[in-house]
């Protein structure tokens, strides 16, 4: 069933208090595009704005978003984070939790011959086009970093 539209920005689901800063539209997941070792930044929105794609927040059992570190899409080749030869203004601790968001396919284009990368993403980033991996019920502690800004 589809869940209710929120009155606005600050009534979604979408909108999550963290990571921080937590004024973002964690709505879609990012698309791939041509340059390696892409960052992303989800936009920023004010709790007043709105728009037909989010969900009211309910009881938790709604819509909601998905931490990276537990998606099914997010993919660290071989185990490991990814490991550019620029670090693009953010710290080694940044890195040492970034992984690819798979979520979404390329689109066709013109060219015949583009190159295609997935976004990087920080385990701590979420959205709502993600899916939880099946949960761990072992005692074992999983923490998640936490996310520092990227560079605007
Ligand atoms: S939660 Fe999943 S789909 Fe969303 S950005 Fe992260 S890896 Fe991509």
């Amino acid at each position: 069933m589809k869940a209710d539209l929120p009155a606005n920005c600050g009534a979604c689901a979408y909108r999550p208090p963290f990571p921080l800063p937590g004024t973002l539209c964690r709505r879609h997941a990012p698309s791939p595009g041509q340059d390696e070792f892409d960052l992303v930044h989800w936009p920023k929105v004010k709790p007043t704005d709105r728009c037909g794609d989010g969900a009211a927040l309910e009881d938790g059992t709604g819509p909601g978003v998905v931490a990276c570190q537990a998606c099914i899409h997010w993919h660290q080749p071989d185990g490991q984070p990814v490991k550019p030869d620029y670090r693009k203004g953010l710290p080694v601790d940044w890195w040492a939790a970034s992984g690819y968001c798979t979520r979404r396919a390329p689109s066709p284009a013109a060219e015949d011959d583009r190159k295609v990368h997935w976004p990087v993403t920080h385990a701590a980033d979420s959205c709502g086009d993600g899916a939880q991996v099946d949960v761990d019920t072992s005692d074992e502690v999983h923490e998640v970093p936490a996310l520092e800004a990227a560079p605007v």
